[in-house]
Formats: C-alpha cells, structure tokens, sequence
C-alpha cells in the first residue's frame, strides 16, 4: 500500500473494441511473462473486449492482474438482445466494469441516470463500477470543467458507493486517444474538486476512493501524471494493447 489515504494506485488497460483471439491472448501472455516475479506497487486491471472476457479470464487465474469489463447492462438478465449483464461479467471472473466511458455516453447517447443505473448494476452483482467523467474541449476552453465534471460525477454516482465498492476515472474527452493531456495542475485541480464532490455524497468514504486518471496516458508521461496529489493510477486505452507501455506505466507507480 502506498500511503495515499490506503489507496493503492489502480493501472487499468481499457483495450476496446480491439484484438481477436490471437491476438488477445498473445496481450494476454506479454503482459503475465512481464508482471512474474515483480513486485508491483499498484493493482493491475485489463479490460478486454466482451468476446474476449472468458479466454482472458482462464489464462489470468492465479496471477496479480484483474479482469474487469468495458460495460454492463443496468438490468441482470431480460429481453435486452446484444447486451451483457453484470452477473454474467462477475461469472466470468471479472472484478470491476467500467461505466460511463466517454466513447459510450457519446456513440450510444448514455445519459448520468443510465450510468449511475450501471453502476448500481455492476455493484449489486459485486463488481467494482470504473465509474468515468470528463469534460468536452468547448466546456474545457469556456473554464467550466470544475463544475461541469463535479456535477456528472454527482449525477452520475451510485448510491450506497462506498470506498470499496466504487472506483473513478477522470477522462477529459479531448485528451482520450488524441496524445493531448492537461497540465498537471489541471489535472491536480480537478481530482481535488472530484474528491471535494465525493465527500458530499459518501462522507469518510471519499478519501479512501480512488480517483484515477485517463486520457493519451503513456510509458513517458505516466511518472509525471502519477506523482500528481489525489492521482490514484490510471485507465489506460491505446498504451494498454502493448505489454511493455502497459507495465512501464505500471513501473512509474509512485
Ligand atoms: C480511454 O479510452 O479510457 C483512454 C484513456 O484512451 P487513451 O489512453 O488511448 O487516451
């Protein structure tokens, strides 16, 4: 445990909608052959796609690095076709989902309600929900983002989240996959006011919740982005699908 509060830096690989089998499994393989024998710092998380959850997951039992999904549906089972449930995700041996992610809110017109819905989802099937905010560029260059994003966040919440039950993720939308970043002082403030928003809603709780960060998170810039004041690891997108980004990023870990 580092002594951030006792909460242990989270580096979470959100591989998208990317990798078949092969492909997957090779990942998969370079990233255990990199993690055995380290001792790590941080909590290590991968994120396949959905195709990929069951292979991935038998091939990481008994290793330090979680299984966790991109989403999950707000309702455990029903005529939702196309869609996967949470239990079915904690069946395959996943430990946390991500909700809300940017790419979702914008591609399939996910509001705050339907992502606090899944994230209350994902907790009640004993998921831990990656629960995901950020700002767009217009609300970033206006100076709104502080309040913007504090406010999805409270929108966007599920009740009962407790410090063990929740984890966030700061993804300014202008930065995810466009190499851009916010000055570590932005990003600073921003987990400040986070952590601000989360101790009106859970009181103690809020200090011992992660708040990571994501957005073109990479090998040379992770040290930087990591060291910063309430910055409890990242959620990783296109540096996840190589092995040696993925652990460097880990490696920066203060
Ligand atoms: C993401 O999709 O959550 C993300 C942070 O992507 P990238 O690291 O590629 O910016």
């Amino acid at each position: 445990m580092t002594d951030r509060a006792g909460r242990r830096p989270l580096i979470a690989g959100n591989w998208k909608m990317n990798g078949l089998k092969a492909e997957g499994m090779a990942l998969t393989d370079a990233i255990l052959a990199g993690v055995r024998g380290g001792s790590w710092r941080c909590e290590l998380l991968v994120c396949p796609p959905a195709t990929l959850l069951s292979l991935v997951g038998e091939r990481l039992k008994g290793s330090p690095v979680h299984l966790g999904a991109q989403d999950c549906h707000p309702k455990p089972s029903g005529a939702h076709t196309g869609d996967v449930a949470a239990p079915m995700l904690a069946d395959l041996g996943c430990r946390f989902a991500i909700v809300g992610h940017s790419e979702r809110r914008a591609d399939h017109g996910e509001s705050d309600a339907l992502v606090k819905a899944k994230a209350e989802a994902a907790m009640a099937a004993n998921l831990v929900p990656i629960l995901c905010v950020g700002e767009s560029l217009a609300v970033r260059d206006r100076g709104d983002a502080l309040s913007v994003v504090a406010a999805q966040l409270a929108a966007s919440l599920p009740a009962r989240a407790g410090a063990d039950k929740l984890v966030v993720a700061y993804e300014p939308v202008w930065a995810i996959g466009t190499g851009r970043t916010p000055t570590t002082a932005d990003i600073g403030a921003m987990h400040q006011a986070l952590r601000a928003e989360l101790a009106r809603h859970l009181g103690a709780d809020a200090d011992r919740t992660r708040i990571l960060y994501g957005g073109s998170v990479k090998g040379s810039n992770a040290a930087e982005i990591l060291a910063v004041a309430g910055v409890d690891g990242a959620l990783v997108g296109g540096a996840s699908l190589k092995a040696e980004e993925f652990l460097a990023i880990a490696r920066a870990c203060p």
